[in-house]
């Protein structure tokens, strides 16, 4: 189970220009852990999250996801499984800025067959006292909480996070990663983090580092360190 991928390599074309995001790119990641994706820019990393979540096909090689074989699976399975398996967080929050807090986290209810409790999940974030704001009322460090209220709710296996603290300052980042870090322990959900942050990966059970398309390291911390 878990995340596995087998020499699965991803081309862009852009004209005559060929840009091979992924090459041969293996691992595995067992369920339940904090994985740290590391390398610099354009080594692939959003490539290696976005053919994980579905957002992305890859060319070659298998991806598994739990029980979701990718590569076989039809643009209307991958939706399904981008809606049930999955929630995602981006460096820019993405929140609907007409809608307020609950009822941004409402359209995640909404996509889930199982849906948790908003409430409990706002409480879980600390933005329950919030709901009736709208997102331009909050702080960064606030719409981030909300956007990861909207995901959670869905109850997904997985988090994808692709850069989430990439626009909060430091103590806010720290605090957002120690949330990350609560729903882990606190749901067993699998959480990927794509991070310019080498401090993350010490808070991580499993970190991830690509350089040129290509994974150079898959490595586990025998004692993943609180973010503080
Ligand atoms: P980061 O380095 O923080 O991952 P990027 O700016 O490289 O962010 O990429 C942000 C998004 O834009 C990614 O999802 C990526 O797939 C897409 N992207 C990156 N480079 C290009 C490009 N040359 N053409 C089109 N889309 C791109
Ligand atoms: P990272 O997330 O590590 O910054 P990306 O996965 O965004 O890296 O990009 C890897 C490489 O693929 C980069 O050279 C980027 O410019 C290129 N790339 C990413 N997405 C696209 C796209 N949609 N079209 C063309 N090139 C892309």
């Amino acid at each position: 189970m878990g995340i596995e991928l087998t020499n699965v390599n991803k081309v862009y074309k852009s004209g005559e220009v060929e840009v091979h995001a992924l090459r041969n790119a293996s691992l595995h990641i067992p369920d339940n852990k904090i994985v740290a994706i590391l390398g610099p820019s354009g080594s692939g990393k959003s490539t290696l999250l976005n053919v994980i979540g579905g957002i992305d096909r890859h060319d070659s090689g298998t991806i598994s996801v739990g029980d979701y074989m990718l590569d076989e699976m039809k643009d209307k399975q991958v939706t399904e499984y981008r809606r049930h398996a999955l929630g995602f967080i981006f460096q820019q929050y993405n929140l609907i800025p007409t809608l307020t807090v609950s009822e941004n986290v409402e359209v995640g209810s909404q996509l889930s067959k199982n849906p948790l409790d908003q409430k409990d999940i706002l409480e879980k974030v600390g933005m329950w006292d919030k709901k009736d704001k709208f997102p331009f009322q909050l702080s960064g460090g606030e719409q981030q909480r909300v956007a990861i209220a909207r995901a959670l709710v869905k109850n997904p296996a997985y988090l994808l996070c692709d850069e989430p603290t990439g626009a909060l300052d430091e103590e806010t980042g720290k605090k957002i990663l120690t949330l990350l870090k609560y729903v882990n322990e606190t749901y067993g959900t699998t959480v990927c983090i794509i991070t310019h942050n080498n401090g993350i990966g010490e808070m991580a059970h499993t970190v991830i580092r690509m350089k040129s398309g290509e994974i150079m390291d898959n490595y586990f911390n025998e004692q993943p360190l609180a973010p503080e």
